[in-house]
């Protein structure tokens, strides 16, 4: 019925995009904030959504 919500995961520290997900709008409200691993700062860094 509804298509899925694609949103880019950006690094804070370098603001590049690192990872693509999906969102439920439904499910989750609040923007996504993840620790991942950027590999251009080379460390886990934290990774927000954005659009
Ligand atoms: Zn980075």
């Amino acid at each position: 019925m509804s298509q899925d919500n694609l949103i880019k995961m950006e690094c804070s520290v370098c603001h590049r995009i690192n990872y693509f997900s999906h969102k439920n709008k439904k499910t989750i409200k609040n923007r996504l904030e993840l620790e991942k691993y950027c590999k251009w700062c080379k460390k886990h860094t934290t990774h927000k959504e954005t659009k």
